[in-house]
């Protein structure tokens, strides 16, 4: 063992892992995992292909949700896909987000992730990630971060898990 500090994966749902947006065509779904009814069934989660599970958790790496679904994330998504229940964001209160944050163009989600990532390295998949964020993250987080953006008519594809576990294995 190198005793190095292992990486976090801070992942996003909407975009990553439940696509939206394209026009050409419907949405495959898929019915996996406890199906929901009533009030907690929430129909894009059948946009959720389960073979995301398996290859989030052969990434070598800490995934965390980053997500406005939160705590949900755990109870609707992880078992869905085989997912054990993983740490979650909290987020701040809208009222406590920047207002000149959001004029630079910085993400809401920015500052709280490098808080929680505290100077370990991390990944963040996110369909809304941009060069502001990039440039935030490089010069307030001490560690290594990879700020991957995600095609969300797409989601999490073949592609984006090459980048994503090569960048994982990378010496520090
Ligand atoms: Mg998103």
């Amino acid at each position: 063992m190198t005793g190095s500090v292992q990486r976090l994966l801070f992942l996003d749902v909407d975009g990553p892992l439940i696509p939206f947006g394209a026009v050409s065509q419907p949405y495959p779904t898929y019915a996996t995992g406890p199906e929901l009814h009533g009030a907690d069934a929430n129909p894009l989660l059948s946009r959720i292909n389960p073979e995301h599970g398996p290859r989030l958790a052969a990434l070598p790496c800490e995934v965390v949700w980053a997500t406005t679904w939160m705590a949900d994330a755990n109870e609707c998504i992880a078992p869905r896909i085989g997912l054990p229940q993983l740490a979650v964001v909290i987020w701040p209160e809208p009222s406590d987000i920047d207002d000149q944050d959001e004029r630079n163009g910085l993400h809401w989600k920015t500052r709280a992730l490098v808080a929680w990532a505290a100077g370990r390295p991390f990944a963040w998949v996110d369909d809304e990630v941009t060069g502001t964020d990039r440039s935030w993250v490089a010069a307030h987080h001490q560690g290594q971060a990879l700020l991957h953006r995600v095609d969300p008519r797409h989601g999490l594809t073949d592609g984006d898990y090459v980048a994503l576990d090569s960048w994982l294995r990378q010496p520090a």
